[in-house]
């Protein structure tokens, strides 16, 4: 038997309610922005999370953290159930789970100086104060690839890419276990992406780092993921390892996906599979396979029944009726 996960997702949910009404306020409906979504993640692995936007893979990512709470489902982190957890507890656990967010200015406060940014979850976890966090942050800037004077400077000095470096360093500081990397490289240049993409890894091997990095674009997790979770909608569609996703996707969503990726060799050619449509409402999503409004390939049942998220072979789920069958 191999080793337990470092975390484990089980049939996670989260309703956002709609309310209707000034003075009697009542449930009128809600969004379904997670709807029962359940992976696992190994230590020092690379989960990549998937899918166009408003699919529900950052919503998941604050769930596991807690910075949102969760309608119903389980979250597992070292045999510990997180949605059970008391204030206190939790707040002792997020030394072990960190997160960076897609965007590094929004993220990281103007008033404050770098040193003060990086600095502060040592002292909110009372890990260093004094000489010895400002030793420590000097020593993360430099791990991240900055100067120790750049402690003395503000966010707005920075470039993006160097912004996203400071949120890394933040996110280091305490010794987490897992990141979750929510969209980290989205707002900056193509050629910086790379960079920062470069950096995590690096970090990943020295400090035997966990990931779930959360992305909308297919490109982007190949180089870093172990694994990739394609969302849609609210659910996974497609769970698999790396080169199985890329090399033989299964799902119409995934091929879809893969295929506006272009392709560096002008001699090798992809047909492009155009999605039709917008992405549904979550509030209503489709009966059926949710992804039946837009699949080229729906069958009746696909209207109707929803398709089970099961194993197609070798531990490549899939929720398709036409894979399994
Ligand atoms: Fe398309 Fe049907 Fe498969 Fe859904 S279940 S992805 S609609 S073929």
């Amino acid at each position: 038997m191999g080793a337990a996960p470092l975390l484990e997702v089980k049939d996670l949910v989260k309703h956002f309610p709609i309310h209707k009404g000034f003075i009697i306020s009542k449930q009128v409906g809600a969004v379904k922005a997670v709807d029962g979504v359940s992976f696992s993640i190994d230590r020092g692995e690379t989960l990549g999370l998937v899918g166009e936007s408003g699919c529900g893979k950052s919503t998941t990512g604050r769930l596991i953290l807690r910075l949102i709470e969760a309608t119903s489902g389980q979250v597992w982190f070292e045999g510990k159930s997180i949605l059970d957890l008391e204030r206190e507890e939790m707040r002792e656990l997020r030394r072990d789970m960190q997160i960076i967010f897609q965007d590094p200015y929004a993220s990281l406060n103007p008033r404050m100086t770098v040193g003060d940014i990086i600095g502060e979850p040592l002292q909110i976890h009372g890990i260093a104060r004094g000489q010895e966090k400002d030793k420590r942050v000097r020593e993360l800037l430099e791990v991240v690839g900055l100067a120790s004077y750049h402690a003395r400077r503000y966010p707005h000095e920075f470039s993006g890419g160097q912004r996203q470096r400071i949120g890394v360093a933040r996110a280091l500081a305490v010794n987490p276990k897992i990141i979750v990397c929510d969209e980290p490289v989205s707002a900056l240049d193509v050629s910086i992406q790379a960079q920062v993409i470069n950096l995590l890894q690096d970090l990943q091997e020295e400090y035997g780092l966990t990931y779930l990095f959360i992305a909308h674009d297919l490109s982007v997790v190949k180089h870093i993921s172990d694994r990739v979770a394609v969302m849609y909608l609210g659910k996974i569609v497609e769970l698999t390892d790396k080169e199985s996703l890329y090399d033989n996707p299964l799902h119409p969503y995934t091929k879809a996906l893969l295929s506006a990726i272009p392709i560096a060799d002008p001699i090798l050619t992809r047909e492009r599979i155009i999605l039709e449509g917008d992405v549904p409402s979550p509030i209503n999503p489709p009966l059926g396979c949710r992804f039946h409004t837009r699949c080229s390939v729906a069958k009746e049942i696909c209207r109707h029944e929803e398709p089970a998220f099961a194993d197609a072979g070798g531990g490549h789920f899939v929720a398709c009726h036409l894979v399994n069958k």
